[in-house]
């Protein structure tokens, strides 16, 4: 079995890092002057081992699914897209089925690698090694959720929708599994990047969990507040003041030697308030941080692989506003960009490297808002 760090580079891109983060909206803003679709996102499970009271598609998990739309008909799709730069594969847990692993994930893989697009698997990568194993040597990013600083925390977390117990050995196995998984995978060569999200569990112990990170080999941590979309829509939702300490003691605890993502934060060069300011220009100036634009409906879109409609996001509010049966996407993002939501956060500040907040951002604390009469306060 090849190991993803054999695997040679036949396009010679920069490598993934601080410097070169293509999901980034900023990059393909800068480089062309306006939005145009470069990520695509492939919505390919609906199944899940797990059931975590955050999940933001929780409300989209069943327990048998029906046909995916053919390969051939989604690779001709992406094929269409012009600019085209990274592909997200997601779920449920995308690797749930060994046929769709096989069918469908390897393949969407090797036709990225084959056209110098990068890959990304949100996968919660607690099912065997070798499911895994298979996927490393054709993906760039393997993203995971990681939340918890013992087996408790996760079993508490990860099975609280489950309806039904979840016995205690069964969760401590899986989380033993993760961590073992997630080390592996970064021995071989694989980014394993770890999400965590700020909310009422984590705030305080993100310290912790970021040690944890870091002792599995991660090469990337990345940093998201949770915001109330499915399963997590009646969780306790913590201030800004909570976040902005957490962020703090987050860039005064970190390992710096490992690449921290921070994503849709609620803080803006165009607030207000001095607070908010003041902590985006640290992360600004600390080395090995960067502060990703949000890609949903700036370059990507996301696409459901058994009815191909498209959405901005697998987890919106937004009904689908295509399909890929009728519609080229590049043409479906041009629809999506004259869409009144889109152009609700369409704004562009380029000394201060921001294009604008994720539409949950602003429908959480920036209801009354209207970005496009705002400017970043640059001092
Ligand atoms: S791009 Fe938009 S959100 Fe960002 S600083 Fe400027 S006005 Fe504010």
């Amino acid at each position: 079995m090849m190991k993803a760090a054999e695997i040679s580079n036949p396009y010679g891109q920069p490598e993934l890092s601080p410097a070169y983060d293509p999901w980034d909206p900023i990059t393909s803003l800068r480089k062309y002057g306006r939005h145009l679709l470069t990520s695509v996102e492939l919505t390919v499970s609906n199944l899940c081992n797990m059931r975590c009271e955050h999940c933001a598609v929780g409300d989209t998990l069943v327990l048998a699914e029906p046909a995916k739309l053919p390969l051939a008909s989604i690779l001709q799709r992406l094929d269409e897209v012009e600019h085209l730069q990274t592909i997200s594969i997601t779920g449920g847990e995308p690797s749930f089925s060994g046929r769709t692993v096989q069918d469908y994930i390897i393949p969407l893989l090797k036709y990225a690698r084959g056209r110098g697009v990068r890959s990304q698997i949100n996968s919660n990568v607690t099912l065997d090694y070798s499911r895994y194993e298979a996927i490393a040597p054709y993906l760039d990013v393997m993203h995971i959720s990681f939340n918890y600083t013992t087996a408790d925390d996760f079993h508490q977390v990860g099975f609280a929708k489950s309806g039904h117990p979840v016995p205690r050995e069964t969760a401590v196995r899986m989380y033993e599994r993760m961590i073992e998984n997630a080390r592996k995978l970064s021995e071989g060569g694989l980014l394993v990047s770890a999400e965590s999200m700020i909310n009422f569990r984590t705030h305080e112990k993100i310290a912790d969990i970021h040690r944890l990170i870091v002792e599995m080999g991660c090469r990337r941590h990345e940093v998201h507040p949770m915001y109330p979309s499915a399963f997590a829509a009646d969780l306790p939702v913590i201030g800004k003041e909570e976040m902005r300490a957490a962020v703090d003691t987050l860039l005064k605890e970190r390992d710096p030697s490992i690449w921290m993502l921070f994503g849709t934060l609620p803080f803006f060069q165009c607030n207000e308030d001095e607070e908010d300011r003041r902590l985006l220009s640290r992360l600004a100036a600390a080395p090995n941080v960067t502060v990703r634009n949000d890609p949903d409906g700036r370059n990507r879109l996301n696409v459901n692989m058994f009815t191909g409609d498209v959405f901005v996001t697998d987890f919106s509010d937004v009904p689908a506003f295509g399909n890929i049966g009728g519609d080229r996407l590049d043409d479906l993002f041009q629809r999506w960009l004259g869409h009144p939501l889109a152009r609700s956060v369409d704004c562009h500040c380029p000394a201060a490297g921001c294009c604008g907040p994720n539409l949950l951002v602003k429908d959480m604390y920036y209801r009354d808002a209207d970005f496009s009469s705002r400017k970043a306060i640059i001092l």
